[in-house]
Parts: structure tokens; sequence; C-alpha cells
């Protein structure tokens, strides 16, 4: 049977608000973690799937709830995938702290470096559920493909946005109406999938 609440499995109150009005849509109500002060787990999957449904797993036995958690990244071809999971490190500097100029340097040098002529990228978003009381689970991926240019465009995204144009664009996902993005995105096809089986569980 289809849980009334979810626990959201982040700590971040940005992405708890989104998920938490797309949930609303279908009346389900979002739970955060911000209530039960829960150290994050350590995320040793090797894939966006992997981690996930690890971060899913980790939430739900700790308090008991049907949980969803996402993982998310930029893959760029020309550096085989990378940074992909391990992308919201690569953008820390030496210093520890976000730094995405550092890391959109990172990359052009590396593009330069392996296949000066290969911009093409994509974003991968992986939404998991678990229900503690069943074991159940299931995973829902979703992808965006386009290419990298230099320098960054844009300021209306976060993270790797400013320097990604999807296939048929030609503006950065920090230059496009962040609404039309969530609509086009690697997480608004992850979350189309999410819903659809929501409506419709198979539980
Ligand atoms: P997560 O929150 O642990 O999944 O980390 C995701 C990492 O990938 C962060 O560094 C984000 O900046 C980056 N990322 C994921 N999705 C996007 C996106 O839609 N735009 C820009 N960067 C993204």
């Amino acid at each position: 049977k289809l849980p009334q609440e979810i626990l959201i499995a982040t700590n971040n109150p940005g992405k708890f608000s989104e998920i938490s009005d797309l949930l609303k849509s279908i009346n389900i109500k979002a739970i955060p973690t911000f209530d039960f002060n829960i150290a994050e787990p350590e995320e040793t999957g090797l894939t966006f799937e992997a981690n996930s449904l690890l971060k899913a797993k980790y939430y739900g036995q700790q308090t008991g709830l049907f949980s969803l958690a996402d993982d998310s990244g930029l893959c760029v071809a020309a550096m085989n995938g990378a940074p992909g999971i391990y992308s919201a490190r690569f953008a820390k500097n030496a210093a520890g702290k976000n730094d995405f100029a550092f890391a959109f340097q990172k990359i052009a040098d590396e593009i330069a470096k392996n296949d000066a002529k290969n911009f093409r990228a994509h974003f991968i978003c992986n939404l998991s559920l678990f229900d503690p009381k069943t074991d159940f689970e299931i995973s829902f991926e979703g992808r965006v493909d386009g290419n990298l240019i230099f320098p960054p465009r844009g300021d209306k995204g976060f993270g790797y946005d400013p320097i990604f144009i999807k296939d048929g664009m030609n503006q950065t996902f920090g230059e496009i109406d962040p609404v039309l993005k969530d609509q086009i995105s690697h997480r608004g096809a992850a979350f189309k999938k999410l819903v659809d089986w929501l409506k419709n569980p198979n539980l």
C-alpha cells in the first residue's frame, strides 16, 4: 500500500521544499530529516543508484519511515564519466569550501588534455524509495545529455548549471528559467518516473 508520508532523506532545505511541493500535488506528506538529528551516512556506493539506495535505506532504517533519497552528478565524456558520483566532492577547494569556478577550470583543463574537441556531458539523477517495514526498494533514473561550454554563463542555477547546454538548446542551465529547467532536467525526468509509479504503485 502507498504510504501517506515519506521521509525525505536529505539535510538540504532547498531540496526538501522542492520535493515536498512535488509530493503534495499527489497528496503525500513529506517529512524532513531535521526532526530526527541523524548523522549523514557515508556515500560508499560506486553508482548513482547504489548511493541513492544506500541513503534511502539508511534513513529508512534509522526512522522506521518509508524513505526517499536522491543522488546526482555530472558525467564528462572526455573524463571517462568523471566527476560522476564524486561531483559534489570535485567542487571543493583545498580548504574544503565549495568552489565551482575551480571545478569548471579543472574540467576545462582535463578536456583540453584528454580529448580537446569533445565537450559531451550528461547529468544523472537517481531517486530511490525504501520501506523499512517490508524491505521493499525501487529506484528511478533520469538523464539529460548536452555539451559543456567555457567560460560559464548565467547565475540562475546551481552547481554545474552554468557550463551545461542541453542538446537542442543554446542557453546553459544557468541562463534558463529554473522552472523550465526542472521540467527538462535529469531531476525532472527521474521525478516524472517516481510520480508515475506513486500514482500507480505495484507494491
Ligand atoms: P548530491 O547532492 O550529493 O547528489 O550532489 C550532486 C552534485 O552534482 C553537486 O555537486 C551538484 O552541484 C551537482 N549537480 C547535481 N545536479 C545538478 C544540476 O541539476 N545542476 C548542476 N549541478 C548539479
